[in-house]
């Protein structure tokens, strides 16, 4: 019987201010890979309330963009992110 409560309240900073990167990450990094059991990295790129984090934001490429986008509604369907009701895919 392993029922240990694992502490799972890890609190993103909250920053008000979000430093935008200058260049899209995984155009950069050409061994990322955007997939949506990434979980801790997708998290990355949407916001507190699940919406996925406009590109303005977050530096990422259209190209890219699309993948994440994609990739976070893959997660929200597996329920390993959170839902919102209204999507807004920027
Ligand atoms: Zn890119």
């Amino acid at each position: 019987m392993n029922d240990e409560h694992s502490m799972d309240n890890e609190q993103p900073t909250m920053r008000r201010y979000v430093a935008r990167p200058k260049f899209c990450q995984f155009c950069v990094d050409k061994n990322a890979e955007i997939d949506y059991k990434m979980v801790d990295m997708l998290r990355r790129y949407v916001t507190e309330e699940g919406k996925i984090r406009p590109r303005r934001q977050t530096g990422t490429c259209a190209k890219h963009q699309r993948q994440i986008a994609a990739a976070v509604k893959r997660a929200r369907q597996l329920a390993l992110l959170p839902y919102i009701g209204g999507t807004d895919w920027d």
